[in-house]
């Protein structure tokens, strides 16, 4: 039984679809007038995480995400640039599919793009004001918030109290409050101001508000109710508010069953943001980081959780991978040598230590998407793996079964969206200093950890039949201190993590 914290309940609760088998998730897209930084990479990675393990616990689900190509942040940077809005939203638009492409992010299976919807956005803008919920003051239509009696549910906000600190500023300035009813009030359509991109509608030239990009959008794509509605933690209140106000006004009906949000990740213990201006944009981290690194990283945290990106905890991740794919060397190199001799160890208890694994995996992710748990179950497997193939010989037999143990993880760590694919690149102090001892000991010149444990190895034999002990020693007790083994077998040296 998989179980999501609802935002709007607080509290965990049993995930029941709408429609058995089926799950219909929105997930808020990007404002495109610039690259996305990894803050909102995070929050793009965790509900593509939530997907993938829906779609392998074998449901069929449809992931919308929109992509919000109109907004006043786009047309100030298009006026500072001296570019069309719509140059500025395409260029990001394409950039964005680039960046979520290298982070191994699934493309949605609708990403609807706000110009192109407009036509829906007025019909529902039109269904508010025919229903009491929405009025017009010259070409804009506001919002009236307290026509709809659950407002603040979602975030838990009393109405009462926001009336202060709640206000919206218009974008040229000019006393919106004044034409509003209340100040609580928000706009679903502007009218346009010379220079705009702007539509025809039943109030005139204008454009439409944020929040009803995505009312429109979900509820074409998914009908109500659909199943989860995703974003960060910054969005629930006012944007997912204001969504679920318009759309459950209009409809008489809920709007979403299940209000996930991820917590926000930080540099310093401060939020990143563009307005901020202390973001990393994702495309950079990804020139230096295997976008597998960056996804371990993200999924050692719980995506409710806030995360500290550090050049730390990134190294730590990338131990973290290097452990996994180190695992599949050593089970597939005991493999392609087995034996025709007995095998060291008992298969059965490795048989019943994946089966454990599995069952510890989902049992996490069923609880809200642990993936800090899943990891921990695949690293526990790992370790137990890795001390009964220490000096371990495998009866040829055997084979299969150990392969399946290494298809097991694979799998797993694939459910997550983390490739095992890439050689193991350690981006660590330790490997720094690997390269070093390589270097130095064996005349390594190169940049590739495992290149450079292979150069050691190579090193290490030539010492020894050169009876060369100190050098054979200096690799054996250097490679000790970095946290490698190595082992002497028939078939040569051989180097595992401790
Ligand atoms: P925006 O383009 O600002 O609307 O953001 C797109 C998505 O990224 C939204 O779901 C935001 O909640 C999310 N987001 C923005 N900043 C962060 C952050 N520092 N950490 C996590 N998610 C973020
Ligand atoms: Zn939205």
């Amino acid at each position: 039984m998989i179980k999501i914290y609802d935002t709007k309940a607080r509290t965990k609760r049993e995930f029941v679809p709408v429609h058995e088998g089926k799950v219909g998730m929105y997930v808020c897209g990007p404002t495109v007038y610039n690259y996305i930084h990894i803050g909102n990479a995070r929050t793009f990675i965790s509900f593509d995480t939530v997907r993938r393990y829906l779609m392998w616990r074998g449901y069929e689900v449809t992931f919308v995400q929109n992509v919000t190509d109109v907004d006043d942040k786009i047309i100030a940077k298009a006026a500072e640039e001296g570019r069309t809005p719509a140059e500025v939203a395409k260029e990001y638009t394409d950039a964005f599919i680039e960046d979520m492409h290298a982070a191994g992010v699934l493309d949605p299976d609708i990403r609807p793009r706000a110009t192109e919807e407009i036509n829906t956005m007025i019909a529902l803008v039109e269904k508010l004001i025919e229903k009491g919920h929405a009025y017009v003051v010259d070409g804009d239509v506001y919002f009236a918030v307290r026509s709809y009696k659950h407002y603040g549910e979602l975030s838990n906000r009393n109405v009462d109290e926001m009336e202060s600190g709640h206000r919206e500023l218009r974008a040229d300035g000019q006393g919106l409050e004044d034409r509003k009813r209340d100040p609580l009030d928000f706009a679903l359509w502007k009218a346009a101001k010379p220079g705009e991109p702007s539509w025809e509608s039943p109030w005139g030239q204008g454009r439409p508000g944020w929040h009803i990009e995505c009312s429109a959008m979900s509820e074409k794509y998914l009908g109500l109710p659909f199943d989860i509605h995703g974003g960060g933690a910054d969005l629930a209140f006012p944007h997912h508010e204001n969504e679920r106000a318009q759309s459950e006004a209009a409809c008489d009906c809920t709007f979403a069953n299940y209000w996930m949000h991820g917590g926000m990740l930080q540099i310093n213990s401060e939020k990143m943001s563009k307005s901020l201006g202390n973001f990393l944009l994702l495309r950079d981290v990804l020139k230096t980081t295997e976008a597998s690194v960056l996804r371990m990283l993200m999924l050692q945290t719980h995506y409710r959780s806030p995360l500290d990106f550090s050049d730390e905890r990134l190294c730590e991740a990338s131990s973290a991978l290097c452990r996994i794919t180190n695992f599949i060397k050593n089970a597939q190199w005991l493999c392609q040598n087995a034996q025709d001799g007995e095998t060291t160890f008992d298969m059965a208890l490795l048989q019943r230590d994946v089966a454990a694994m599995r069952e510890a995996f989902i049992e996490a992710m069923d609880d809200d998407f642990n993936t800090a748990g899943a990891l921990g179950a695949i690293f526990s497997f790992i370790g137990e793996a890795n001390t009964y193939m220490t000096n371990a010989s495998l009866n040829a037999a055997d084979s299969a079964a150990l392969q399946e143990s290494v298809q097991s993880v694979i799998e797993l760590v694939g459910v997550l969206g983390i490739s095992v694919e890439a050689e193991c690149t350690d981006v660590c102090e330790c490997s720094a200093a690997l390269l070093a001892l390589a270097h130095d000991v064996a005349g390594y010149d190169g940049s590739e950890g495992e290149a450079a444990i292979q150069c050691l190895l190579d090193c290490r034999a030539q010492a020894r039949s050169d009876k060369n002990f100190a050098v054979a020693d200096q690799i054996r007790d250097g490679l000790n201190d970095l946290g490698y083994l190595i082992e002497d077998t028939p078939q040569g040296a051989r180097v595992s993590r401790k």
